[in-house]
């Protein structure tokens, strides 16, 4: 199983909150952050990284599936 992980570089405020909480899957860019690699294996950090976006710009996919932010 691999999941997909994006950014929505329009609602992103750039807070570096996924940046810090993991830095092996995101890295802030000067405008907003980027997902390290867009496609990666199931890991709990990613749901919490997602969980605390203040934005919810970060989208987690399993397939069709949304997987995180959780609800
Ligand atoms: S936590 Fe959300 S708002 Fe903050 S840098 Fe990451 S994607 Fe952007």
């Amino acid at each position: 199983m691999t999941w997909h992980v994006e950014v929505s570089g329009a609602d992103c405020i750039a807070s570096g909150m996924c940046a810090a909480l993991a830095p092996e899957y995101f890295e802030l860019e000067t405008e907003h952050a980027e997902p390290i690699t867009s496609e990666v294996d199931p890991d709990e950090v990613l749901l919490d990284a997602a969980d605390s976006c203040p934005v919810q710009a970060i989208l987690i996919r399993d397939g069709d599936r949304e997987v995180g932010p959780r609800p």
